[in-house]
């Protein structure tokens, strides 16, 4: 992408109404435009992240044996009469009534229409397991929508259900998911933790809450400090292998990680003191197991092996999509702007050409673009008539995590700049290396 052609409304100003850097950046980046309390559009920039978001999403869902639909966001509230929710609900339900005064609102969630599509079509044990899921807008409309993306009253949600035979096959997948998710925050570059959470309105007893460790998260945390230097890193997983799962969830919820929800003072007080830490973090996700709660309640059975009619076996499990943008910023940033880790960026890379009209910056920049294209790498291409001074602070802004600077005097001895936006350390080299270590950087993405 060309800068020139772009649509990247970047503000000089730090906007009054953003108290915390996530929003900030995301404004002042030109990444979303605020169009009511809690909504958002999203801005090129803002939603190249948002799509790539998604895409991780839906990998590891894919890698974990999980199928993608995709649900309306307008529900009948009869539905939501069947699982009493309609009532309990409150205030968070936006409800709507259409022109024929029938009642409507937009999900919240999709527990109920997942499982009326479960009981139109699948009544054997042989049609599972089944985990179905989809990336769909959700409305909630909270009482204090703030932080931008962050607690918006829309907002882009990935839920999963489960559906099992028994409760041990329940367990697994519940297992399968936090496995799944554990992999999903990493490919994001966040370290999230899994916590013991309680269950709230969704209802059931086994739920975790992933957290990542942020000064402004709204969670009050406690954990011992050796859980963040867990890592799932490579390591190949068998999701059809209940015992290995297990063992990978053990380890990532063995040492104590609580929300104050769930905090245990006598218990924590075990943790030995050099590792007990009390935080604030982020909610991006939390997996639910609640049996046979909306299955019961909406006639969801299945007939078993041996010829019993039973209600099917349940769970939930949600990753914050759009949440997830304010949480990496939060966690990746500095002074200058947002860092994005590879996984995620919105561009791998930056060029920045020193001097436009230039003839041989220009031609090299060009060269630069396609060569990157030609590896399917699409560059942002600064080639407005802009000081110098100007385009670094807009690139430091928008966080790319690399940066070919091209000038006359570096090209006079056939180098270009390549500068890490992590370290801010910059080595020359020529301009074919710069490309290759581009391509090699973003080998495995
Ligand atoms: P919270 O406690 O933050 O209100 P929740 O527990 O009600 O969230 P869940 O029902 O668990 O939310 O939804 C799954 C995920 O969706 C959450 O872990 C969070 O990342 C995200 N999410 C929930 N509410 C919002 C919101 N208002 N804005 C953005 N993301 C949200
Ligand atoms: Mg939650």
């Amino acid at each position: 992408m060309r800068l020139s052609r772009y649509f990247l409304p970047v503000l000089k100003e730090n906007p009054a109404e953003a108290q915390i850097v996530s929003h900030r950046y995301m404004l002042r980046a030109g990444m979303i435009k605020q169009q009511a309390a809690g909504i958002y559009s999203w801005l090129p920039l803002g939603f190249r992240v948002l799509k790539r978001i998604e895409e991780i999403v839906h990998q590891e869902q894919v890698r974990a044996g999980h199928i993608p639909l995709l649900m309306p966001t307008l529900q009948p509230a009869d539905l939501w009469r069947e699982s009493g929710r309609y009532d309990d609900y409150g205030q968070e339900m936006l409800r709507i009534t259409d022109r024929q005064k029938r009642e409507m609102l937009y999900g919240p969630t999709n527990e109920e229409m997942i499982t009326d599509i479960f009981r139109s079509h699948v009544n054997s044990y042989k049609d599972l397991p089944l985990t179905l899921y989809h990336i769909q807008w959700k409305f909630r409309d909270e009482m204090r929508p703030r932080f931008g993306v962050m607690r918006g009253r829309e907002f882009l949600m990935k839920d999963g259900y489960n559906f099992d035979i028994d409760k041990d096959a329940a367990l697994h997948a519940y297992n399968r998911h936090m496995v799944s998710y554990l992999r999903t925050y990493e490919r994001m570059g966040l370290t999230a933790i899994p916590m013991r959470a309680a269950s709230g309105p969704i209802g059931g007893d086994n739920t975790h809450e992933f957290l990542v460790l942020a000064q402004t998260g709204e969670s009050e945390v406690f954990y011992d400090d050796r859980v963040t230097a867990l890592k799932l890193g490579s390591r190949e997983i068998d999701y059809d292998d209940r015992a290995a799962v297990a063992d990978v969830c053990k380890e990532f919820t063995t040492l104590y990680a609580r929300t104050d929800e769930t905090h245990d003072a006598a218990v924590f007080e075990g943790v030995p003191e050099a590792h007990r830490k009390v935080g604030r973090g982020i909610e991006v996700g939390q997996i639910f197991y609640f049996g046979t709660k909306y299955s019961e309640a909406m006639g969801a059975t299945v007939v078993t092996d041996k010829g019993e009619k039973v209600p099917v076996e349940m769970g939930s499990h949600g990753i914050g999509v759009s949440r997830l943008l304010g949480a990496i910023i939060e966690a990746s940033h500095d002074d200058k702007g947002i860092i994005w880790p590879e996984g995620v960026t919105p561009f791998p890379v930056g060029i920045v050409n020193l001097k436009q009209g230039d003839g041989a910056a220009d031609a090299a920049c060009e060269g630069l673009y396609k060569a990157l294209a030609a590896k399917g790498l699409e560059a942002l291409y600064d080639d407005r008539d802009e000081r110098a001074g100007a385009k670094f602070a807009t690139m430091d802004l928008i966080g790319l995590p690399w940066r070919i600077t091209v000038g006359p005097r570096g090209l006079a001895n056939g180098v270009v700049e390549l500068t890490s936006r992590r370290t801010g350390e910059s080595e020359e080299m020529s301009p074919e290396a710069a490309v290759d270590r581009i391509a090699q950087i973003y080998a495995g993405r």
